[in-house]
């Protein structure tokens, strides 16, 4: 069996086990974190930052095999927020295991759809109970600021867990009129049914922690799967705590069972688990790469979402050109452009553009910059030192090609991971920070005249994940919507998301979709019944 390790990886990203300076074991005197990091925190937060974190194993909480621990920081000041579990394949295995006997026996399986459904409705109910707490966690952990998670990430969740409760009771088959040439006057009776695909193996991103859970889980309960889910080193309390309301929901034991720890020690192992019958992962292009490799041990089925360099064309007819500027700054630095979809090439028809360059700096440079706990904050740091990084090498790397920096181009300040929201222009298609995500709040506008071309200048990437596109020529938009070749393309808006729309990439931005009915493929089989009358 094949573990697959960063040092595989082709791009320059660091080792991420080494800049874990801290691992701790159980025990071994250092005691359980003061949570110093928490401080602006409400005293819930506090208390539930300072108990232990265990791995949801099987229904209990549990601590990783090794005893080992690793440090969760607060972006906003690399402060020391708590101690998770760094598990390694043991505990895997032990997940997956508890996964496999949830899912072949016991009192999941034998709850009917509308059960499921009222199940994962309550599950809704209490995230919405707990929001003002999950954003704060969420706000700590990832460092995007209280308010935004407050009304986006938590409401967006429990949304999810909602619609996918309504789906539960219409997992449906068809019966299927059979006529069999080689089988003259036989009758049959032939119908399908959908089943769930069994242990899925979940991986999930930092950039929207909570609601890549809620993405994740939902369908695959509502489809009657079990899951082990491996939250992402940077950003795992909101995965915890969610699996504290899982069980308060009456979720039995071992149907979703939740393993914190590192891409290369704890993901690896899930994904070449062969008791694990699917994976489904939101990530880099590059460790998609790596997990559909070492799917191919039992053949796993596999879905990804992955990173994207959305194009975002605005053109000289877009009606109000002020609110087409504050649409494109959103669109890029909406959770400090750390989004797979942020509209990070903005593309602008040449009449216009110096005055959207400039507008779309003046909204950069109008974004209050600090620790998500703050009430004034607009954005908060990028999530990691990792993250930092690699935003300003590339920033480095583009000014070093000759771009020109309209605003921005580096760090703010020196404690915590902030960045400069950056607007780039006089860029050539050749530079890396126009070919490659950046995932920060960066953003590199290019001039455009002719339609023809335009097209084909949008699709010059290798990934497909969103468009967007700003015109009041709905003949025109309607031309350009059908020749990008994207999972999601915005028309007069961006970031629109719902649960009910299907939201997942073309080219190397991914395999299937996530939410709307057509996740629901992904998380079952289709059984042929024939009877022979
Ligand atoms: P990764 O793709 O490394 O991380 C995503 C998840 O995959 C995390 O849970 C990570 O674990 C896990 N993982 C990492 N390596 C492996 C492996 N070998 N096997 C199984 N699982 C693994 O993204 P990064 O955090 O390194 O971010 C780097 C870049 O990826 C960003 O700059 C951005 O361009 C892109 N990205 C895209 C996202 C999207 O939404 N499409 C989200 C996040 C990042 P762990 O974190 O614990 O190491």
């Amino acid at each position: 069996m094949k573990t697959i390790t960063s040092r595989e990886k082709s791009s320059p990203r660091t080792d991420k086990r080494s800049r874990r300076a801290t691992v701790h074991h159980n025990g071994n005197g250092n005691g359980h974190p003061t949570p110093s990091a928490s401080r602006g925190a409400s005293r819930e937060v506090t208390a539930w930052l300072a108990r232990p974190k265990r791995n949801l194993i099987d229904g209990r909480w549990v601590a990783a095999r090794s005893g080992k621990e690793f440090d969760v920081l607060n972006p906003a000041d690399a402060s020391l927020l708590t101690r998770v579990p760094d598990s390694t394949g043991e505990d895997i295995a032990q997940a997956v295991q508890a996964a496999r006997r949830a899912f072949e026996g016991g009192p999941w399986r034998r709850l009917t759809p509308s059960e499921r459904g009222k199940l994962l409705w309550r599950v809704g109910e209490l995230l919405l109970k707990h929001a003002d707490e999950f954003a704060e966690l969420e706000s700590l952990d990832n460092g995007k600021p209280r308010a935004v998670a407050r009304v986006a990430d938590v409401p967006l969740a429990a949304d999810l867990f909602q619609y996918m409760a309504g789906w539960a009771t219409k997992i449906e088959g068809n019966t299927i009129p059979i006529s069999v040439p080689y089988a003259p006057g036989a009758r049959f009776h032939a119908f399908t049914l959908r089943e769930p695909v069994g242990v899925v193996g979940q991986i999930i991103p930092w950039n929207f922690p909570l609601l890549m859970a809620a993405w994740k889980l939902g369908p695959a309960l509502a489809t009657g799967n079990c899951v082990v889910l491996k939250p992402a080193e940077q950003t795992p309390l909101s995965a915890l705590r969610l699996g504290e309301l899982l069980l308060e929901a009456g979720l039995p034991a071992g149907v979703v069972n939740i393993v914190t720890g590192f891409g290369e020690t704890a993901g690896a192992p899930l994904v070449a688990d062969p008791g694990v019958d699917k994976i489904a992962f939101t990530g880099s292009t590059e460790v998609g790469r790596l997990i559909v490799r070492a799917a191919a041990g039992n053949l796993k089925k596999v879905s990804l979402e992955l990173g994207g360099k959305s194009p975002n064309i605005l053109f000289q007819d877009a009606g109000d050109l002020e609110a087409a500027i504050k649409g494109a700054a959103n669109a890029i630095f909406f959770n400090h452009g750390q989004c797979c979809c942020a509209g990070s090439r903005l593309m602008v028809e040449q009449g216009i553009f110096d005055d959207v360059v400039e507008g779309v700096a003046r909204e950069a440079k109008k974004i209050k910059l600090g620790p998500g706990l703050s009430d004034d904050t607009q954005m908060g740091p990028l999530v990691s030192e990792d993250q930092l990084k690699r935003v300003t090498n590339y920033l480095h790397q583009g000014k070093a090609e000759g771009a020109c920096y309209v605003t921005g181009g580096g760090r703010a300040g020196d404690r915590g991971y902030f960045v400069q929201p950056t607007v780039v222009k006089d860029v050539r298609p050749e530079m890396s920070i126009v070919r490659e995500e950046i995932f920060g709040p960066v953003v590199v506008a290019e001039p455009f005249s002719k339609e023809e071309d335009l097209i084909n200048r949008a699709n010059a990437t290798e990934y497909g994940l969103a468009a967007g596109i700003w015109t009041r020529d709905l003949a025109k938009a309607h031309r350009i919507a059908a020749g990008i070749r994207a999972g999601t393309v915005w028309i007069n808006c961006y970031n629109v998301f719902d649960a009910a729309l299907p939201f997942g990439g073309y080219k190397q931005s991914g395999w299937g979709r996530e939410m709307g009915h057509e996740v629901l493929e992904h998380y079952t089989e289709t059984k042929a019944v024939v009877l022979g009358l």
